[in-house]
């Protein structure tokens, strides 16, 4: 986790200096409605890396014991384009979206924040659970999730493993009343977060619900917080979160302060004050994955793991 925080960091600054190419993800819903496809592309500099992410949605996989979130990191050598590696995509997935939350936790909340609420126990809740304990000195967390056995089973893995207090919440406001780091991170479609129960200089990762007609917040939790986002072109057509916000009168010209990778690199001031909410909306980048999976394919060849494929020619 750490060192994916330091790439993500890398990639996400690289970013915000132009040095990376990186269209709107193309989203394809299966006509069953099972599921969707997406395909992410990107090229990031720094050093550089290339290639395109597939990844599908299949909540349903859940009940058969596989993940919802499957699929391929594609990587292309930057220089010439010949295919250097496939790398699977469901753990890059769930390491670096936690990385990114990492990243603007430690730029975003109070320096000694150590009380986290998690909603949701799924894959992301996990990782997140990690990334967070990574960046700030958490002492006590509190999960909420809409299956209570989920979160029981989180809770028994996690304390142990963190050396952490870990409880569970019976509600969302339960977990999230004075928590000073709330990460959202379930497929919930309507509001799972009210603003008022948010306590002043709580930091809110908001990960879950990346299409425009589901959300986890209200529309008050985006009026009290400063909002950050890993893209503006992505928020502006992903976010629910933003745009249902939007489209109930959010009285703000701006929505949005900045991108995280303008904190990074020091074009915005980010967090201005001790009291105010701060709010950072993740929805995954495409660079963010080439640069997982550069790495991966690095140490890979580095230990001698994974398996070689002649091409035939
Ligand atoms: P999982 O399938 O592993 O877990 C899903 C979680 O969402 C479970 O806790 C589930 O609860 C909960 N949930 C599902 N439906 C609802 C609902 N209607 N209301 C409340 N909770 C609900 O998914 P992941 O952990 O991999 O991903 C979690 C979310 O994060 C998804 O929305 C996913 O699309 C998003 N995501 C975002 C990324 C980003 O880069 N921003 C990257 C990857 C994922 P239960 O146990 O009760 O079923």
């Amino acid at each position: 986790m750490s060192v994916c925080i330091t790439l993500m960091r890398d990639a996400l600054a690289a970013r915000a200096r132009g040095e990376a190419v990186q269209p709107l993800r193309t989203v394809m819903r299966i006509p069953d409605g099972a599921g969707l496809m997406a395909t992410m592309p990107a090229w990031v500099g720094g050093p550089p890396a290339l290639g395109v992410k597939v990844i599908s949605v299949f909540s349903g996989n859940r009940a058969l014991g596989q993940d919802s979130h499957q699929g391929a990191v594609l990587c292309l050598d930057p220089a010439t384009g010949t295919l250097q590696a496939l790398v699977e995509a469901g753990a890059v997935t769930a390491i670096r979206t936690a990385a990114v939350s990492g990243v603007a936790t430690e730029r975003l909340a109070l320096p000694d924040a150590n009380d986290l609420a998690i909603l949701g126990a799924g894959v992301q809740a996990a990782s997140h659970l990690a990334a967070m304990c990574a960046v700030r000195p958490i002492r006590r967390v509190r999960i909420w999730n809409r299956t209570e056995a989920g979160a029981r089973a989180l809770a028994a893995q996690t304390g142990a493993r963190h050396g952490i207090e870990v409880l569970v919440a019976d509600s969302p406001p339960a977990a999230v009343r004075g928590a000073e780091i709330i990460c959202t991170v379930t497929a919930a479609r309507e509001p799972i977060i009210e603003g008022a129960w948010l306590a002043a200089g709580a930091h809110v990762n908001a990960v879950g619900s990346s299409t425009p007609d589901a959300r986890e917040l209200d529309t008050e939790t985006i009026r009290r917080a400063r909002v950050f986002v890993d893209a503006r072109e992505s928020a502006l057509n992903e976010a629910g979160d933003l745009l249902l916000a939007l489209s109930e009168g959010l009285d703000r010209v701006e929505p949005i302060q900045a991108e995280l990778g303008d904190v990074l690199i020091g074009r915005d001031p980010g967090r201005q004050s001790a009291t105010e909410v701060t709010l950072f909306k993740s929805l995954g980048l495409g660079i963010e994955d080439v640069a997982a999976a550069r790495y991966i394919v690095e140490e890979a060849r580095r230990l001698g793991v994974g398996q070689e494929v002649e091409p035939v020619r």
